[in-house]
């Protein structure tokens, strides 16, 4: 992160702006929005700019800049056409110790301005650090048309009652249920319907009950995060991971995924690895049921989707057993996200009529398969964990009659943007790997689909940093 993110407050700080155009005029009305004292120095200055700062309580000198100028002042903002006077306010600025924004000129600021979404209390700041003001503006579109105007409405009916929650509701996390509630709940629908006295009606009640009202206790979450890329996540599984007390993750889940958890979750990393648990599944379970007894809400994070090749259904064997309420999100598995990222259809009319996942672990040198099944042309088989034991499945799929030519790719952490992909035959594949360091976790793809990769994987726009 190059910039730190602030809210300043200005009200009454004298604050000053050099320059009397329109870009002056701009800085001028948000500065003044926020309640700042103005004082505008500039040879000219526009009338409406100058109108703007007296009646907000500022004022007025028409004359040029000179170094001396910027003195107690709280902020400076550089917004002229001149170069050389924009370099001098800078660096003058920046002698005092006082932050100053030169605008539309990065290298002369210690400070910039984010684009905003104003539903005033509630602010939204954005900044790509300059990077790509477009992006931006899209994303700033986006908010603006996904949160009504009443938002404002909501969060000033929030803050007005705030220090009476607190002292109906003194323990912080119960505090915390409490808003979510209500702010996913009916207070919110009739805020953001305009019915401002329904609102303020319900979140009375719900303050009276809320204190009474004892948590229903703990609950476990075993929610699938898809194979890598954020972006496959399901609006479920973002929702519950901004509400868990404490998370349990494994090296499957990315750091991009979580990052997306509610930052006061305690996190325990309970990663697995071939041959070396960092903690047996017997553990897990038990700090599963620990947790949720404890009257935590417990988001259990699984790479993929946690019921294939997950060990998922054993997690939520001993919380049903126990009686402790839970909830399964499914994930994209990795055999769809590499099968789209790799443009590799998992099933073609043309090729394969049906498709298999398999685990290919290895139980001492030995993949145990039933091979004749497998060997069948046709079809599609997606094999997990088959990395390691890579030369004995293929070889026990052409000991049992599928083609050698038979054309199988090695996707390595598909979806992600360090993704990549190999191909070949269950003949030559080890050749063509044997000096490309592969690791995982890589799924194996094997079957005529994997031709396509060759016309379908280049033109596939979801690959990261393919053209579009
Ligand atoms: N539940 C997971 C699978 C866990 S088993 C799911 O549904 O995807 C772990 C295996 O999954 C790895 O050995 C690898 O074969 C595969 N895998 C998981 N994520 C992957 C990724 N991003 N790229 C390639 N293979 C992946």
């Amino acid at each position: 992160m190059d910039y730190f993110p602030i809210f300043l407050r200005v009200q009454q700080r004298p604050c000053l702006i050099v320059g009397g155009g329109e870009i002056a005029l701009r800085k001028a009305e948000a500065l003044a929005r926020a309640g700042a004292r103005l004082h505008v120095i500039a040879p000219e200055i526009r009338d409406d700019l100058r109108k703007l700062v007296t009646t907000s309580g500022g004022d007025c000198s028409q004359r040029s800049f000179s170094a001396a100028d910027v003195a107690g002042y709280w902020l400076v903002v550089a917004a002229t056409a001149d170069e050389t006077v924009n370099a001098a306010v800078s660096e003058s600025a920046d002698a005092a110790g006082i932050p100053v924004n030169v605008v539309d000129r990065p290298q002369l600021c210690s400070y910039i301005v984010p684009s905003i979404v104003d539903r005033s209390p509630l602010v939204i700041a954005l900044s790509s650090g300059g990077s790509s003001p477009v992006l931006l503006r899209l994303l700033r579109e986006r908010l603006e048309r996904m949160l009504p105007a009443a938002y404002g409405r909501l969060t000033q009916l929030a803050g007005s009652v705030r220090d009476r929650v607190k002292g109906a509701i003194p323990d912080g996390d119960d505090r915390r249920r409490f808003w979510e509630r209500v702010l996913e709940g009916p207070v919110a629908s009739a805020a953001l319907a305009g019915d401002d006295a329904r609102a303020e009606a319900l979140l009375d009640a719900a303050i009276e009950a809320g204190a009474s009202v004892e948590d229903s206790g703990g609950e476990v979450w075993l929610v699938g995060t898809g194979p890598g890329d954020p972006d496959l996540l399901t609006l479920k599984a973002l929702r519950l991971m901004q509400r868990a007390d404490v998370v349990l993750y494994d090296n499957l889940v990315s750091a991009s995924i979580l990052d997306l958890v509610r930052r006061d979750a305690e996190r325990i990393y309970v990663g697995k690895r071939r041959a070396m648990h960092t903690v047996r599944q017997e553990g897990i379970n038990a700090l599963l049921l620990e947790h949720a007894r404890a009257g935590r809400r417990v988001l259990r994070l699984k790479g993929g989707d946690p019921f294939v090749f997950g060990r998922g259904g054993e997690e939520i064997a001993s919380l049903a057993d126990e009686g402790i309420p839970f909830q399964v999100v499914p994930g994209i598995t990795a055999a769809n996200g590499c099968a789209a990222y790799a443009g590799i259809p998992l099933t073609h009319r043309d090729h394969a009529q049906s498709v298999r996942f398999v685990t290919g672990h290895l139980q001492g040198d030995q993949v145990n398969l039933r091979w004749p099944e497998l060997a069948e042309p046709s079809q599609t088989l997606v094999v997990y964990m088959g990395l390691v034991g890579l030369r004995p499945i293929c070889e026990g799929l052409i000991a049992h009659g599928r083609d050698p030519a038979t054309p199988i790719a090695l996707i390595e952490r598909g979806t992600l943007p360090d993704q990549r992909v190999w191909t070949g035959t269950l003949a030559d594949i080890h050749d063509r790997i044997r000096d490309a360091e592969v690791h995982a976790p890589t799924l194996l793809i094997i079957g005529d689909v994997v031709r396509l990769h060759a016309r379908l994987g280049q033109q596939n726009s979801t690959i990261p940093g393919a053209p579009r």
